[in-house]
């Protein structure tokens, strides 16, 4: 037997080492479908609890919405379960064309293909894009499936400091003698739901002849004022190279991923790309709902117009309660606490007043930057604002924390 008490014991001394330093993570398990109310067990064991969800991914409450099952439904039984192929055998349907095609109306580029999910569509496209006489130029908090797919990528890897302009150009000048060079980012930094600067960003790429690549997973569907993506909010419409987003999160949040931008690329990606060529396509039953959501996003602002009023409405609320949030637009809405203890504490009691959220705490964000993580879906409705705003100001009453500062919250409780 190869699985010997030397490898055993090592991975046994990893496993206790992540629960020493406090980074173990626990599954909890909903018994009820993703939506603003879920039921959830925890923890395991106990019997399950109803609470109001604030930490998923579920912009536009779309996860599921009557339509979008339905949609479900039908592709099922038009269209089957499985396609048991990769698309170029024979798993491409008709409707994975159509739903490409809508994609593309939706994000304004070119041409889209789908990949299994966002993270598939960036561990393929950097090594279709880009060779080793090329560069490519990230900023220094990109998503960990942008991290790894330019490892999988020979081109000569450069970063710039956190949305800093200014080490941008540093870099784009370093790189002149580059063949092609690519600024790569995300649209909304997941964290701290701040905004990539796409103008500036463009601007720079114009100036000094480089590509822009976008992941934006955290945007598209309900940033700028048709949720068409960060791309919009910022103006730049157009002048995006390349766009990676997923279906995972405001697009009904199944699973699924796309690469969307220039057509040749597009094409290229077709040709090369290894998750679109080597792994299984992407379900009709997704297809179909996937499809079915830009549908309801292409006709009506109204889901991204309701998810902005609520994000501004709890802002300014939770500011006025004497919460230290990180100012922004976007629906990922951080209370900062600073202290990795104290958010976990505050996250249980809510949890107890029925609402839902995680604290977040170091390797996840910067040592010392401990927060509770707030996202606001346009499933939830005023109502359920309304009582996440008394929850989190009772137990923020309990800990002694409105109107305090950061020093004060660190003086108080430590880093
Ligand atoms: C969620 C996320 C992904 C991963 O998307 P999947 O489709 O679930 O693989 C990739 N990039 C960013 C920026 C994300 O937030």
């Amino acid at each position: 037997m190869a699985y010997s008490e030397k490898a055993k014991g090592y991975f046994s001394t990893e496993l206790e080492g992540i629960k020493e330093a406090g980074t173990f993570k626990e599954e909890r398990f909903i018994e009820s479908p993703q939506a603003a109310n879920i039921k959830v067990e925890f923890p395991t064991g106990s019997p399950p609890k109803e609470v109001l969800n604030f930490c998923a991914n579920n912009y536009l409450g779309l996860s599921s919405h009557p339509e979008v099952v339905a949609a479900a439904h039908e592709g099922l039984n038009e269209r089957g379960y499985g396609m048991s192929s990769v698309r170029f055998i024979c798993g491409t349907q008709d409707i994975h064309k159509d739903l490409e095609t809508k994609l593309t109306e939706f994000l304004g580029t070119e041409d889209t293909i789908l990949f299994p999910s966002c993270m598939d569509a960036n561990a393929g496209v950097f090594d279709v894009v880009l060779g080793k006489e090329d560069a490519m130029i990230a900023d220094r908090l990109v998503h960990a499936s942008i991290v790894d797919g330019m490892r999988l990528c020979k081109a000569q890897l450069y970063n710039y400091k956190h949305s800093n302009m200014e080490h941008l150009e540093e870099k784009l000048k370093e790189t002149q003698d580059c063949r092609f060079r690519l600024v790569i980012t995300d649209g909304v930094f997941s964290m701290d739901g701040d905004i990539a600067k796409l103008d500036e960003i463009c601007n720079l790429a114009d100036k000094y002849d480089a590509m822009v690549l976008v992941d934006d997973s955290h945007a598209t569907g309900f940033m700028g004022k048709t949720g068409r993506g960060t791309h919009e909010h910022c103006g730049v419409l157009g002048r995006i190279d390349v766009i990676t987003t997923t279906l995972g999160k405001a697009l009904g949040g199944a699973s699924g991923g796309c690469v969307s931008g220039r057509k040749e690329i597009v094409e290229l990606c077709r040709q090369r790309a290894r998750p679109y060529l080597f792994s299984n396509t992407v379900p009709p039953v997704i297809v179909a709902a996937a499809s079915k959501v830009l549908d309801i996003i292409s006709k009506t602002t109204d889901r991204r117009d309701k998810l902005e009023e609520h994000t501004k409405y709890f802002r300014a609320k939770m500011t006025e309660a004497g919460f230290d949030i990180k100012e922004g637009v976007h629906p990922i809405v951080p209370i900062m606490l600073y202290n990795a203890k104290l958010a976990q504490d505050m996250a249980r009691d809510l949890y107890g007043e029925g609402i839902y959220v995680i604290g977040f705490s170091f390797p996840v964000v910067p040592k010392g930057q401990a927060r509770i993580r707030v996202q606001i879906s346009a499933g939830h409705d005023r109502e359920h604002i309304d009582r996440a705003i008394a929850a989190f100001t009772k137990i923020g009453e309990k800990y002694k924390i409105l109107g305090k500062q950061k020093n004060e919250i660190i003086e108080m409780y430590g880093l």
